[in-house]
């Protein structure tokens, strides 16, 4: 039998769930064979078999206990660099790259309700093709060009606050449409009595009037003292995102901001837990991993302004027959 350290074992016998078939989503399967320290289990539906693990976040991954490790240093000391936890794990700079990408995967996208008054912050980071081999990132063009100001080439990304939750999108790349709005941030808004925005944005100006929100522009600094020390720390953790970003993670590839957006915030907020039951019971990780190309084509040509040059050349099996909701992905 495989050696597992204590915790992983404690993962398969006590935190995982097996309430439906990862593949189908059917309730109707049976305990095919023991295996290691757990069971596998056979759906009747689909007849394909599956482990405690099949979908969630560590599996296909055959480091496990270094994985457990590394998804706990992401939740108490933030995100180092990649080639840091090479060396702290002794791991290849993919495998590093492939599990950051899970843990952060797994983090679900905040569609948590703003009532009452909101603060919104809308940042922009330089579009971004990083790591696309054969693709020449646009951005040597536009700089040369003048026109990295332009707002065609910014990705957009807002971030919402209010005395009780935070969260942080990425809208689209180009202008923020209504459209825009409605698709990344209507949801946590349907119950927001008045916004309070850093700078005008046509979007969610438009979002406003439709919905009769009450819009306050924050340059005109609020006279009650607690509201504007709120407002403040709201701004400061924006610009520390950005600082993140920019310089410690010397940019983000525009593909996988919205996860970077996603877990910085749950970082800040300390709800950042990758094997709580709720979280590492979620079997569509390995499905969402698999497909973030096919879903971030479909956010650039669906949702933005940009084009879509020819993809990298990294293929999965493919996970398309899945039972998931795609809502759930961060874009
Ligand atoms: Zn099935």
């Amino acid at each position: 039998m495989k050696h597992f350290s204590k915790s992983i074992i404690d993962l398969y016998q006590k935190v995982f769930q097996v309430k439906n078939c990862p593949w189908c989503g059917s309730e109707q399967f049976i305990k095919h064979a023991k295996y290691h320290y757990t069971y596998r289990y056979k759906c009747k539906k689909c007849k394909r078999t599956f482990l405690p693990s099949t979908g969630t976040s560590i599996h296909y991954i055959h480091k496990k206990d270094q994985f457990y490790d590394y998804a706990n240093v992401l939740k108490n000391e933030g995100l180092l660099s990649l080639s840091t936890m090479c060396k702290k794990f002794n791991i290849a700079p993919l495998t590093s790259f492939d599990w950051r990408h899970k843990i952060l995967m797994s983090i679900p996208r905040n569609d948590k309700v703003f009532r009452n008054e909101t603060f919104c912050y809308n940042l922009q980071f330089n579009y971004s093709r990083k790591g696309r081999k054969g693709i020449p990132n646009p951005l040597s063009n536009i700089k040369a060009k003048g026109l990295l100001k332009d707002n065609k080439y910014k990705s957009q990304v807002i971030s919402l606050r209010n005395t009780k939750v935070l969260a942080s999108k990425l809208v689209t790349v180009g202008s923020v449409k209504l459209k825009d709005i409605k698709r990344s941030i209507g949801k946590n808004l349907c119950r927001t009595k008045s916004l309070v925005i850093n700078h005008e944005i046509q979007g969610l100006a438009e979002f406003a009037k439709l919905k009769i929100l009450n819009l306050i522009a924050i340059y005109k600094k609020s006279s009650e003292v607690q509201k504007r020390i709120f407002m403040e720390n709201f701004n400061s953790l924006n610009l520390d995102f950005k600082g993140w970003i920019n310089n410690i993670k010397k940019g983000v590839a525009t593909k996988y901001l919205a996860l970077y957006c996603n877990y910085f915030m749950a970082f800040y907020s300390k709800k950042f837990s990758p094997f709580a039951k709720n979280i590492i019971n979620q079997k569509f990780v390995w499905p969402f991993y698999t497909l973030t190309e096919h879903f971030y084509k479909e956010f650039i040509l669906n949702h933005t302004e940009m084009n879509y040059p020819k993809p990298t050349k990294r293929k999965w099996k493919t996970s398309i027959k899945y039972s998931f909701k795609k809502e759930l992905f961060p874009y």
